[in-house]
């Protein structure tokens, strides 16, 4: 995968996993409508009406092929080593990089992302990772591991480690920072994991459903490590940061062209998703200016997202016939990114 990313000069590799059928969907009779062969290849059927088969016909073998796509047997294991172990190494040579969950909601983005304590996700397992490698340099001592988990929902940005007051954002000379943000200083993976349920357990809900965090909240995890290296006499500072980031759901609110982003602007549509597609639909074009500003999601990963970051896109779709118009919408949007 290193060298795929080498080889053509992209900067965006792009993901699919496909979720398992859930019980209640096998027992309300649910179809599956996605295939994946070869672990790149995927295909969506739709069951259209039996009597319906010129339609059938139509839309019979609908294909798309991406870096890699998971099937739902994929470990979390095996999609954190396909997807994102490539990204720690650059972080541990000062790069920055960044991994997206992208679907809509119950397609899976919190269990790749957070996973859970007898699966842990891309989070957990990339600290892992990252304390397994610095323990192998002999310089271990030279360091440092900070977290910081926030969210953004409704153009509002919240601390999940250190719940409260909304945060400001600022600019200084590292970028945009969120003001007084917790960066937590972590010394082993055993914590980490309690740490990010907990900081998850923070996101918004919606008033109506009080236990399920809302389909609009983005959840954003900074890895920050620093450490230093010898020249000579001198010792340099570097730094490398990882943005994982659990994105809202992106029902309604999937856009691959600027007419769609601003059709949708005006119907209380996620802004911060919305913003983000302007980004990638900019850097897919090549533009020079790349509306960062337009949302608190995007100017918060300004530094994360296009320039010299590497990024993935892990979209997630639900295998089932009843959600086909949500898989084929995060289909088509993966297999627009993947043209970055
Ligand atoms: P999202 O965050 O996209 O709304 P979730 O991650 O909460 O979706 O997933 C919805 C449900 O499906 C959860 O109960 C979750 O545990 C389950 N699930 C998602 N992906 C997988 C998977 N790969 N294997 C097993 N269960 C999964
Ligand atoms: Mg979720």
């Amino acid at each position: 995968l290193g060298s795929s990313r080498e080889k053509n000069g992209r900067r965006i590799l792009v993901f699919v996993r496909a979720r398992p059928l859930t019980k209640k969907e096998t027992e309300t009779g649910a179809r599956c409508c996605v295939r994946i062969m070869d672990r790149r290849d995927v295909y969506l059927t739709e069951f259209a009406a039996e009597k319906d088969y010129l339609r059938l016909k139509r839309l019979r073998g609908r294909h798309f092929t991406f870096d890699a796509s998971f099937p739902h047997s994929a470990t979390q294991q095996e999609v954190y080593s396909a997807t994102t172990s490539e990204l720690v190494e650059a972080v541990l040579q000062g790069r920055n990089g960044s991994v997206f969950c992208y679907g809509a909601t119950g397609a899976g983005k919190t269990y790749t992302m957070l996973g859970t304590v007898e699966n842990p996700g891309v989070m957990v397992l990339a600290i892992k990772h990252l304390f397994s490698k610095i323990r192998m340099r002999s310089c271990d001592g030279n360091h440092a591991i900070h977290l910081s988990y926030l969210e953004v929902y409704n153009e509002t940005v919240r601390d999940l480690l250190s719940p409260g007051k909304p945060l400001v954002l600022r600019e200084d000379k590292q970028g945009i920072v969120a003001a007084g943000l917790t960066q937590y200083r972590a010394y082993s993976t055993d914590e980490v994991m309690a740490l990010l349920q907990q900081g998850n357990q923070n996101r918004t809900t919606e008033p109506t459903r009080a236990n399920e965090t809302s389909s609009r909240s983005h959840a954003i995890l900074q890895v920050l490590v620093e450490y230093r290296v010898r020249d000579g006499a001198m010792n340099i500072n570097k730094m490398g940061k990882l943005s994982l980031i659990d994105l809202a759901g992106s029902e309604r609110a999937l856009a691959t062209d600027q007419r769609t982003i601003r059709s949708l602007e005006g119907a209380n549509i996620n802004r911060s998703l919305l913003a983000l597609s302007s980004c990638i639909n900019a850097l897919v074009e090549g533009k020079k200016h790349i509306p960062y500003r337009n949302s608190k999601l995007t100017q918060l990963l300004k530094d994360s997202l296009g320039g010299s970051c590497n990024t993935v896109m892990i979209a997630n779709i639900s295998p089932s016939n009843l959600s086909f118009g949500e898989t084929q919408n995060t289909l088509h949007w993966a297999d627009r990114a993947k043209e970055i």
